[in-house]
């Protein structure tokens, strides 16, 4: 364990060594700026540091989810697979730090438990459970969208005389299921993915699902040196591209332009299986109003329902799996082997829709009047999403006013970068930006570069504080719900993350942003309009 560390002042306080914390910290140290970076993970990598659950990958592609900013790194690195898995993307991120020398800047094994606005010096203090107490004029919550794991306080939990293991905190030495019993809670991306893989060894695994999941299949493969070499010949123009697609990914995928209605039956038939083929997210891109509209959509998802009832043999678990939601309420999950899982005879599934899981027992979980008698139970129940992390810790702004307080009725940011009373504050994938709507690295490198050019204007220009305006947080909460109003993300029968609506008392609020390039544009229009919705204070005034 490291000890205790006088980090000093710094210019840049950066809570998160994930991708996020990473880039920030090599940005702010081209940029000239001290900086320090607290994780309380014990290696660098974020997601792909705690998430080691077997079946671990991302869900796309490689060659797309990998930084953009350095010719020579995106050139000299080479991924195994095209989706890769958590060992690879580790070794990446980890390699990354190595190769940009940020190891002395990065504190690990520390949880900041609050950063607290000091008004007279107009700077933050950040402190830890490590006793550190550091000054800095910025902060940057690089804290993960998805990185405060959720585990549903079921009663009896502590009662159970097996392990408990949560998917998102999954051990550092290999868990060995064989010959044990085995109960999954949860079948979202995670849940599909790990479940797989459990099958593999245990000797019965149970799956309680309660909310069925459209799930399609990766296509995952050893990647092609061919199509890598084709990439990298044109890399920038490659993720220039990407940039500029609704998702900042796919803009490999050659789709149709015109409806699904437009579309005979045997028309429909051809492209989906076509792109159902080609796996991952190009299904839904097959044409361009599936997430658009509840008829276009349903044909989409009846093709969906009628794979599963292909490849699940017992109609009864079919009809389970299919889902009754529409497609684009929940993330899309990637799969590998998800659905024919069910064809195992020792793989059950445990529908805990209408009757929920009641308690965990010294002996297993209980389900109405029956008791699954297990070993284990794995909690694949996802993440206390976007706000999680930043509510878990104690944020406090102008007049101590703790963000908890200021964000009561729901998170209110302006660009999804900063909050009002929260001066020099900036959050990275934070509520109101469009990162988890996006390929993640993208829009954590778009905010980064905004973050960093912005803390240089200041500079430049002799100011030492931003601050967003309330009135510009409001406009732009009201933006990112009207935007999100006509889409099928925002069903009226949909409970999702995205809503905060899988953590209970959390307000139904839509969270991310849909649209990354325009987002790109509005932020690039705020900096020529002088940092519209901004008030910038010079040295003298914090
Ligand atoms: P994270 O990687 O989550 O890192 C945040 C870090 O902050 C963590 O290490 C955490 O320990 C630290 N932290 C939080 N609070 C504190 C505190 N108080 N003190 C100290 N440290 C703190 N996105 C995609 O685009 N494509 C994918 O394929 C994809 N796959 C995913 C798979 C899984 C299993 C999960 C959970 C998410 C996936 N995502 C994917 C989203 C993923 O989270 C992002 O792509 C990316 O990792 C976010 O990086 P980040 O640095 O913002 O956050
Ligand atoms: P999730 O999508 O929120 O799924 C959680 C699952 O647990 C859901 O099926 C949920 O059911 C279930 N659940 C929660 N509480 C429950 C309870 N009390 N009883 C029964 N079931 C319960 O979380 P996740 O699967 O970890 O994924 C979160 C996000 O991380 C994804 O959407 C994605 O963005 C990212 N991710 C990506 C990948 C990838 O493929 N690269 C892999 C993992 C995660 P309900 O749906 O009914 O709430």
């Amino acid at each position: 364990m490291p000890s205790k560390t006088d980090a000093g002042d710094v210019d840049v306080a950066i809570v998160g060594a994930g991708p996020a914390g990473i880039y920030m910290l090599h940005r702010a140290r081209t940029a000239g700026l001290s900086a320090r970076v607290f994780d309380s993970a014990g290696g660098v990598g974020g997601t792909w540091y705690w998430n080691r659950y077997p079946g671990a990958r991302c869900d796309v592609p490689s060659l797309e989810y990998s930084f953009g900013f350095d010719e020579d790194l995106q050139q000299e690195w080479s991924w195994p697979e095209k989706y890769s898995a958590q060992p690879d993307l580790l070794a990446y991120l980890n390699h990354v730090c190595d190769r940009f020398g940020l190891r002395d800047g990065i504190q690990l094994e520390t949880r900041v438990d609050s950063v607290t606005y000091d008004e007279p010096q107009g700077r933050w203090q950040v402190g830890t459970d490590r006793g550190d107490n550091v000054s800095a004029q910025f902060v940057v919550m690089a804290t993960g969208a998805l990185s405060a794991a959720n585990t549903p306080d079921i009663p009896g939990l502590d009662t159970f005389a097996g392990d408990v293991i949560h998917t998102a905190r999954w051990p550092h030495e290999p868990v060995d299921f064989s010959g044990k019993r085995v109960a999954v809670i949860g079948t979202g991306s995670t849940g599909v993915q790990v479940i797989p893989e459990i099958a593999k060894q245990a000797s019965e695994l149970f799956v309680l699902q309660r909310t069925a999941s459209y799930s399609l299949p990766s296509g995952n493969r050893p990647l092609d040196p061919a199509e890598e070499a084709v990439i990298k010949a044109r890399y920038a123009d490659f993720r220039a591209a990407n940039r500029l697609m609704p998702a900042a990914i796919g803009s490999l995928y050659q789709l149709r332009s015109t409806s699904v209605l437009d579309a005979t039956p045997e028309e429909r038939q051809l492209a989906f299986e076509e792109t159902w083929e080609m796996g991952g997210f190009a299904f839904v891109r097959t044409f361009p109003d599936l997430t658009l509209s509840h008829e276009a959509n349903k044909i989409a998802a009846d093709f969906a329902r009628a794979k599963i009832r292909s490849i699940v043999h017992d109609p009864a678990t079919a009809e389970l799996l299919s889902p009754k939601i529409v497609i684009g309420c929940k993330r899309m999950c990637i799969d590998s082997g998800y659905f024919e899982t069910y064809n195992l005879e020792h793989v059950h599934l445990v529908d805990v829709s209408t009757t929920p899981i009641q308690e965990v027992t010294s002996a297993g979980l209980r389900v109405g009047d029956r008791t699954y008698e297990v070993d284990a139970i794995v909690f694949a129940t996802g993440f206390d999403a976007m706000t999680g992390a930043l509510l878990r810790l104690d944020i406090r702004g102008r007049g101590g006013q703790p963000l908890g307080d200021a964000w009561a009725a729901g998170p209110g940011t302006y660009l999804g970068l900063s909050i009002p009373g929260f001066p020099n504050l900036f959050t990275i994938a934070g509520p109101g930006s469009p990162s988890v709507l996006t390929n993640v690295i993208v829009a954590i490198e778009q905010h980064v570069d905004w973050i960093t050019d912005c803390i240089e204007d200041m500079r430049d220009h002799g100011y030492s504080t931003i601050e967003a305006m309330p009135e510009a947080r409001d406009a732009w909460v009201v933006h990112v719900n009207e935007v999100a109003a006509d889409s099928l993300h925002n069903d009226p029968g949909c409970n999702s993350w995205y809503l905060g609506s899988n953590i209970e008392g959390k307000p139904r609020v839509f969270m991310p942003l849909l649209g990354f390039p325009a987002y790109v544009d509005r932020c690039e229009e705020v900096v020529v309009r002088g940092y519209e919705g901004f008030v910038l204070s010079p040295a003298s005034s914090p």
